[in-house]
């Protein structure tokens, strides 16, 4: 019994987070038919913006939409005609591209009044006024017979879109909260996400062959699907060793450490894979070297690609290299989720090979490990060079076996050792020998 009143209490708490709040569409969780979602987008004519910092919803010529939330009307846009941002502003929720009229005939008008200050006004047939919202901070202006209105209820009749016959629902210019997060519905759908690892093979991203070591510049791709909710809200990139993972970058929609985009209306950044670029062919997204968000309109399927560098170097490494990541065995793993917290991560385990080997030294005694020296070479890497040095105090003769010790830079999986030539001096009755007896690898 006590677990059904927590229950109970739950179910009231957590429906009355929302119960103030509904789609602008009507009721709860109606939010269908979303047109362009909050995030990159590109638009077909090549202009608007490229972070899109609302949603856009559609509504037919002369149809109303509604309310999500009631509250005091706070801001009526200057009416212009020209740039499509005529919006009102209701407990801090805006609602852009609303129609706006001048002449008399309209049943909806967001218009100056004699006073050049904004006024909306809805009339219930052509000729009769039925109410006239105001800006709050505006002294009521008289009308006759009329309601005359600065809060607006839920779901109440008071915005209809201009001639694009859709409105656009946000929070503010730059305020990187999505209306979804907001808004009440359900949501129980992961966004999909495959992801691959490429590597620039001539100007044209290929995939590393399977069960193959990687290295350098790993271009990480990731294909995100959210088209059937359109509420993605990050996607991030991981590196684990050991089962520890660590981020190493992402794209974040909304918060805080939202990504940065210079120039929101071009979509360009000075973080390359913030960078919002232009779409075509999945086929050429694919092949891409750029690093960047390709966000894609139908279908919805959005690409990410970001550059790691495996050969990074840190100034804290241990390794005699300086990198941050020795060779081993390591786990992408790529986790896009959308505004309601469900992700499916995805992993990929690879192994780094960042270093290409190098005899280290090479040693050759008489007969035994502890014969005598009869030639050490030492090699030394500088990072961009290997300098040989050598010394070779003595030569063996032909009765001797030959001890040779090869160290090698890293572990081997495998190392051949061959005569390429010799020199001797002939003696009579004397073939020329060379006998290795142990090798040490
Ligand atoms: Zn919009």
């Amino acid at each position: 019994m006590k677990n059904n009143i927590l229950f109970l209490l739950l179910l009231l708490f957590a429906t009355s987070l929302y119960s103030q709040r509904q789609s602008p569409l009507g009721g709860n969780n109606a939010l269908t038919g979303i047109i362009s979602d909050w995030g990159p987008r590109i638009m077909a004519q090549g202009d608007g913006s490229r972070f899109h910092m609302g949603f856009d919803y559609p509504r037919a010529a002369n149809e109303f939409a509604v309310t999500v939330e009631a509250g005091s009307i706070t801001y009526l846009s200057p009416a212009a005609r020209t740039d499509h941002l005529e919006n009102i502003v209701v407990n801090g929720w805006r609602y852009l591209h609303c129609l706006f009229g001048l002449s008399a005939d309209e049943l909806y008008e967001l218009r100056l009044d004699a006073q050049n200050r904004p006024v909306l006004i809805i009339r219930s047939n052509p000729t009769t006024i039925s109410h006239v919202y105001v800006q709050a901070d505006y002294p009521l202006p008289t009308y006759e017979d009329i309601n005359v209105e600065k809060t607006v209820g839920i779901g109440q009749n008071i915005f209809r879109p201009n001639t694009w016959n859709h409105l656009h629902l946000d929070r503010g210019y730059q305020v990187w909260v999505s209306p979804f997060s907001l808004l009440p519905r359900t949501d129980t759908q992961s966004p999909a996400n495959t992801f691959s690892l490429k590597h620039n093979n001539n100007g044209t991203a290929t995939e590393f062959p399977v069960n193959t070591p990687v290295y350098g510049n790993i271009i990480i791709e990731s294909e995100v699907d959210y088209e059937n909710e359109k509420d993605l809200d990050n996607v991030i990139l991981q590196l684990g060793i050991n089962n520890t993972f660590s981020e190493i970058f992402a794209w974040r929609y909304t918060g805080g450490n939202h990504m940065i985009l210079t120039n929101l209306s071009n979509g360009t950044s000075n973080t390359p894979a913030y960078n919002i670029r232009q779409t075509g062919l999945l086929a050429n997204i694919r092949t891409s070297v750029d690093e960047g968000v390709f966000p894609r309109t139908t279908p919805g399927l959005d690409v990410f690609k970001y550059i790691f560098n495996s050969k990074q170097t840190d100034p804290t490494s241990t390794l005699a290299s300086g990198l941050r990541y020795p060779d081993g065995e390591y786990t992408f793993r790529v986790t896009a989720t959308d505004l309601g917290g469900n992700s499916n991560p995805q992993n990929l385990v690879k192994t780094f090979d960042n270093l290409r080997p190098y005899i280290r030294k090479v040693e050759i005694r008489r007969n035994t490990a502890n014969g005598d020296e009869l030639y050490t070479g030492e090699w030394r890497w500088s990072g961009t060079a290997l300098t040989l040095s050598q010394q070779s105090p003595r030569a063996a003769t032909e009765n001797d076996d030959i001890w040779v010790k090869i160290t090698t830079s890293e572990p081997m999986t495998s190392l051949s050792l061959g005569v390429l030539a010799y020199a001797s001096t002939p003696e009579a009755g004397s073939g020329n020998k060379v006998r290795l007896s142990k090798t040490y690898l």
